[in-house]
């Protein structure tokens, strides 16, 4: 082993979730009498053993992090470098290139392209990333140049304003890595275009993630009044409106995403068919339903409304409420599309509480398509962590 790498010694015991394949460590998993975390510097590498001084892998350590190490390579003769990581993102491109025909995807997607702490969503030439942990941050030269490599990009941005990264310890900011960035990027999605802005959009400026369950809505959308509740800039509401649906209404609070709708909905050709409304999508759906207004489908993809398990109780309510009054402003034998992005509600958990709310209102639901994260996003069967979207469609009867 590279003796200029420190080691970590596992406790006991504790190297059998690694062995299946998570690249997490816990601080309480390390046995820190014999190899202290005190005295070594946020994002350095390391090498972690068992208890038997068996390799396991090469991580990154930050010893002020509730996890304390994240594994990036289990290969003894590959530690952590520029190379690795140009490696990683050849494998990562290899799988986009796979099922894109255009260049628009999220292309890295941290644990789950054996690049822990790192996102790189593409527009084209152009690169977003985020670097989310010490580890990642500490390697940003050899990121830079491997990601420089490998897509050759115009520009790359740095969104490092996530509020993940206080929790390593890192600042929060934006700033220009390479190239010039426009103010707006373009992209296209199911033969729509759509304008989006990098600088100061929600994440990245796009949600590559629900791209294949939008496909999946489209056919049922002709001459359909649609709501999009959480529109932001109209990924849903343009795409179904573009597909034949009668009327589009996007909710969003955010008056600079209604704007991008607009923009979109324009160059697409279907600006008579959206209308943008902004507001508190709590506060307009009850305006909504007093109105008297009814749709035919009912688009509810909010954000996460539980980021950690402390939300839990507030964010389950949240969920239940926007979804029992999506309901209520359905015409009869219509469509509920309900999304969460939250990785600690589950499918079923959001199932039921859909249905709880259907039952309230004395509603027959059937469930008609279930949809995950798409391909770009994908999910590590080891690290339950990178699973987190849920689309479900239902269809939403009177009682029977
Ligand atoms: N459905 C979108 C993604 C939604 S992101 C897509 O597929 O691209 C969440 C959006 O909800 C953001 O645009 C944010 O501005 C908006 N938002 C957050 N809280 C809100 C609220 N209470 N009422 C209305 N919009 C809200």
């Amino acid at each position: 082993m590279d003796t200029e790498i420190p080691a970590l010694l596992l406790k006991k015991n504790q190297d059998k979730r690694l062995r299946t394949g998570h690249c997490w460590i816990y601080s309480n998993e390390i046995d820190t009498e014999k190899t202290p975390l005190k005295g070594l510097q946020p994002g350095e590498q390391v090498a972690v053993v068992d208890d038997r001084e068996l390799f396991i892998g090469f991580g990154y350590v930050n010893p002020h992090s509730l996890i304390a190490v994240r594994l990036m390579s289990r290969d003894q003769t590959h530690p952590i470098s520029e190379s690795l990581i140009v490696h990683r993102l050849n494998i990562a491109l290899a799988l986009r290139q796979r099922f894109y025909a255009q260049p628009y995807y999220r292309a890295v997607f941290g644990e789950s392209d054996g690049l822990p702490g790192l996102i790189v969503d593409r527009y084209g030439d152009y690169l977003v990333l985020q670097l989310s942990t010490a580890g990642m941050e500490a390697l940003r030269p050899a990121v830079l140049a491997a990601v420089d490599k490998v897509f050759k990009p115009k520009a790359i941005l740095l969104r490092n304003d996530s509020s993940v990264r206080e929790l390593e310890g890192l600042d929060r900011g934006v700033e220009l890595a390479a190239g010039q960035m426009p103010e707006r990027l373009e992209l296209s999605e199911g033969g729509c275009r759509f304008r989006i802005s990098p600088h100061d959009g929600q994440k990245t400026g796009w949600f590559f993630d629900q791209a294949a369950n939008r496909d999946r809505l489209l056919p049922l959308v002709k001459e359909r009044r649609v709501l999009d509740l959480f529109s932001y800039v109209g990924g849903w509401g343009v795409r179904c409106a573009a597909a034949g649906a009668e009327a589009v209404t996007c909710v969003d609070s955010s008056e600079s995403a209604l704007e991008l709708v607009r923009e979109n909905a324009a160059i697409n050709g279907v600006e008579k068919t959206v209308d943008s409304l902004r507001g508190d999508a709590f506060e307009v759906v009850r305006q909504l339903k007093e109105a008297n207004q009814r749709f035919d489908i009912v688009l509810v993809d909010p954000p996460a409304f539980i980021k950690r398990r402390k939300d839990q109780k507030q964010g389950e309510l949240a969920y239940r409420r926007i979804n029992q009054a999506a309901m209520q402003l359905l015409s009869r034998d219509g469509l509920l599309v309900s999304s969460s992005c939250s990785h600690h509600l589950g499918g079923d958990g959001l199932l039921s509480l859909i249905n709880q709310a259907g039952r309230h209102l004395d509603r027959s639901l059937q469930l008609l398509m279930s949809g995950s994260q798409g391909p770009d996003h994908p999910i590590h069967p080891a690290i339950p962590e990178t699973s987190y979207l849920k689309s479900f469609t239902l269809r939403v009867l009177p009682r029977f």
